[in-house]
Formats: C-alpha cells, structure tokens, sequence
C-alpha cells in the first residue's frame, strides 16, 4: 500500500532527510557501557533513540514525510495507523508544520501513547486488532476526506527519515563492524540500510526481531514476504505481521540477517539499561541489544553499534518488568 507514487527510497533519500531534520530532531547521544562491552566482549556504541523527540526514531520518518507534502494536501491534512510511537510522531511533525492530524489506533494501545497522540493535537479513532483491518479503516476514512495516508513504514520519506539515525551514529563512530536495529514493519532496517550506503560504511546491518514475531527472519530466508498470525510478545512496536513491501525490497538485497530475542531477554535489557545505563527503554527498544547479546552472531572484538529505538513504556507495566 504505496499511497503516494514515490519512487523506491535511496541512500541519497537519507543524507537529503538528514538535511531536512537537522534543528528539528534532536541529535540523540551515543552513550557507552564498560559492563555492556563485557558482556558481549565487543566496544558497543548505544545510538539513544529513546531520547528522541516524542521517544523514538519514528519522528525522523514522520517529519520527513510531513515536510515534503504540497500545500494543498497540508490544507486537507494526514492520516496514518499506529500502535503508538508512529502516531505521536505523525502528530508532533503534522503540530510542528501545521497540519491536521488523524491517527488509527487500536483501543488496547498503551495508554501513555494514545494520550501523548491526544496531547500533540491530532484526532484519535480506534479498532480492535484482532478483528478490524486497520488499513483498510485507514484507506477509507483518507478517500473520503482527502487526507494523505502516511503509513509506519510503507512510505519511501518515511524509511528514509528512519536512515537518519543510523547515518548519524556511523558519522558519528567511524569503522563500526555491526550494527543491530529492531524490526517492525522494517522501515527502520530498510532506512539503515541506505544509511550504510550512504554513509559509504561497511558495517554489516542485522535485524532484531522478537523470537513470536519472525516474520522478517522468514522474508529474508525465503526471498518473498511471509505474513504470520497476529503475535504475542511484551515488544508491542513490534507487532506487526508483515513487512513492508517496500521496506523488503532494501532489506532482501542488502540486510546480512535477522536474529530474534525472547521476551525474557528483553526484561534482561530493560534491567540492564535501567541500572547500569540509568535509561528508560521500552521494551521494543531493546530488541536491538537483546539481539546483539544472544542472537548468536559473533562479535567478539568488534565495534558495535546498537539503535535503542525507543523509550515510551507506560510507568505501571514498566515497574513490572523492573521488579518481576
Ligand atoms: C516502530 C518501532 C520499531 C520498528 O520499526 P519499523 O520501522 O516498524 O521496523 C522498533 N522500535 C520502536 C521503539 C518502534 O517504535
């Protein structure tokens, strides 16, 4: 579901979204952990994410997108689905640039999401994804109104805005030798893909997804994309049941794997990034290192760079996982 007729995103896509952000998103930092380069035996290179305007990366690609449409569709305003972090991105950029804003979401999303989504400024509409087809709620409501859908990850400005973050930390640590990113609707591995290309980097790009929800591991295995049933896993930005087309294109010709954590492997992260970091991570944040850590690839003396994706975890579910 392409809305707009964009051509495939390019590496030159990322360094031209990276011009495009720079005074609107924040420059994340790159933070460092002596016990977290023991525990992989590796130099680890954190790319914080979480500390990201509205807690995640998604702002990047939503801004990036918003920036680029014409008045007139500005005029008739945005649209998108999310679980969360998409959505309070679309409608922080959509605030920012002065557009109305429309988001799809389900009624179990985490509360902190759907009432900072409110908080932004756009209008709210909820389905229950276990029986209602967000897209085509989405596709509906933006045909009748004239809103331009901007979707998670099937968007050409969106996975290129998402490239931003990667481009940053391997300007940023020069020689990495792997870097781990999470995996949704894969729009943020497509975009760190380009990023690597534009940054002219031969850092192996490996995904991370979680062990219920391998739909991405199975795509790149068998060259086409294979769609899951509706998965169960505490890393609820990972929900997704299949990748983007468009998303897989990049990934199918350039990702050198995809590696899943468990859920129990995520409250470790959680833990670890809590205590030793003193950093609040969601659990879908944490993929990434959950990934590096016990997916098996060998990083033994390497530079390695991680993408916490995201920091918005509601406080109750968060104490949980502290304290379990
Ligand atoms: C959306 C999201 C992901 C996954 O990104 P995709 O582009 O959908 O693959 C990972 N982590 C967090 C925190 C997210 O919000």
């Amino acid at each position: 579901m392409n809305p707009i007729a964009l051509p495939p995103p390019t590496a030159a896509d990322v360094a031209a979204a990276a011009l495009r952000l720079q005074n609107v998103a924040h420059r994340t930092p790159v933070l460092r952990s002596g016990m977290a380069d023991e525990l992989l035996g590796a130099q680890v290179f954190f790319k914080c994410e979480n500390l990201q305007r509205t807690g995640s990366f998604k702002f990047r690609g939503a801004y990036n997108a918003l920036a680029q449409l014409d008045a007139a569709q500005r005029e008739r305003g945005v649209l998108t689905f999310s679980a969360g972090n998409h959505a309070q991105a679309i409608a922080l950029a959509a605030r920012l640039l002065d557009i109305p804003a429309l988001i799809v979401m389900p009624e179990d999303a985490a509360a902190s999401k759907m009432a900072a989504t409110r908080h932004y400024g756009a209008q709210v509409v909820t389905y229950n994804r276990f029986t209602e087809d967000r897209e085509a709620i989405s596709q509906h409501i933006a045909q009748e109104r004239g809103m331009a859908l901007v979707p998670p990850s099937e968007h050409a400005h969106v996975i290129a805005g998402q490239g931003t973050a990667a481009l940053e930390l391997l300007q940023e640590v020069p020689r990495l030798h792997y870097l781990f990113v999470a995996v949704g609707g894969g729009g943020l591995l497509a975009g760190s893909l380009l990023a690597s290309q534009s940054a002219g980097s031969a850092c192996e790009v490996y995904g991370v997804e979680p062990e219920t929800a391998n739909d991405a591991q199975q795509s790149l295995r068998s060259g086409q994309i294979v769609t899951i049933a509706q998965p169960r896993t505490i890393a609820d930005g990972a929900l997704t049941t299949a990748l983007s087309p468009l998303a897989f294109e990049v990934i199918r010709r350039h990702a050198d794997g995809i590696v899943t954590a468990s859920d129990l492997h995520l409250v470790h992260a959680l833990r670890f990034f809590a205590e030793r970091m003193k950093i609040v991570v969601e659990p879908t944040g944490a993929l990434a290192f959950a990934g590096a850590r016990h997916g098996g690839v060998d990083l033994r003396g390497k530079r390695v760079g991680i993408i916490i994706s995201g920091g918005n975890v509601d406080l109750a579910r968060y104490a949980r996982f502290l304290a379990d």
